[in-house]
């Protein structure tokens, strides 16, 4: 078999299409830990277009968990590094930048996502988010993180509940900055950039209408079921 930059991943499932994934196109909206380190996975398994969308700087209170930043960048613009190392990790990937907070009328007309990472860390641009997915019809992988815990959820707009559906999914709370180990931010985004090439390939089984738990200290995984919330202020609108 000839080797080449992605010969060790195609028979991971019988479903999988290295072509599939190269003519895809992700948002990720938020370039924290959990955008980094997702768009790192993403973009090194040949996924064909990133959008990535931030508005922040980098600070040094970042480097602990957001993995495409350096001591050297802390001032500048999270998605202009990003794109920067995020090109010389792998030049197959197209990549459209959008410096903000997420917003419908920031992405240029040739950005058409078909699928959203929510790499956000509160809850009035998660709505945002989620509103965006549902107007579009556009699929969302939702992850957070807080200390040792995180949780994922996959967000099929008009036939799931969203991660808004359920308050106990609301893991950001009104004292900021959330307590954030970059190890366990890690292991969220790769779940989510998992859940993306599940998503792609239509390997596995989605976790639709589900919460999964991961718990860092008991090392366990749980997963409780959602119900959809026909009122909810985030899919209902
Ligand atoms: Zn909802």
């Amino acid at each position: 078999m000839e080797e080449n930059r992605y010969s060790r991943q195609l028979h991971c499932t019988t479903n999988f299409s290295q072509a599939t994934l190269s003519g895809a196109t992700v948002l990720i909206a938020g370039m924290g830990g959990l955008g980094c380190n997702a768009s790192m996975s993403l973009t090194a398994a040949g996924i064909g277009t990133l959008i990535l969308c931030d508005h922040d700087t980098i600070s040094i209170s970042n480097l602990n968990r957001q993995l495409l930043y350096r001591e050297t960048d802390i001032g500048k613009k999270k998605v202009i590094v990003a794109l920067d190392q995020l090109q010389k990790l792998n030049g197959d990937p197209d990549f459209i930048v959008v410096d903000g907070r997420f917003n419908e009328r920031l992405l240029p007309s040739s950005a058409n996502p078909q699928l959203i990472l929510d790499c956000l860390d509160n809850l009035p641009g998660r709505i945002e988010l989620i509103a965006y997915a549902v107007k579009n019809n556009i699929p969302l992988i939702h992850a957070a993180v807080d200390g040792f815990m995180g949780q994922l959820s996959v967000f099929i707009p008009q036939e799931s509940a969203c991660p808004i559906c359920s308050l106990a999914g609301d893991m950001e709370g009104a004292d900021l900055p959330i307590p954030s180990l970059g190890a366990c931010v890690a292991v969220m985004a790769g779940l989510q950039a998992t859940e993306a090439i599940k998503f792609f390939t239509n390997s596995g089984e989605l976790c639709i209408n589900k919460f999964m738990f991961f718990d860092g200290l008991s090392g366990r995984i749980d997963t409780i079921d959602l119900e959809r919330d026909h009122n909810c202020i985030a899919c209902s609108r």
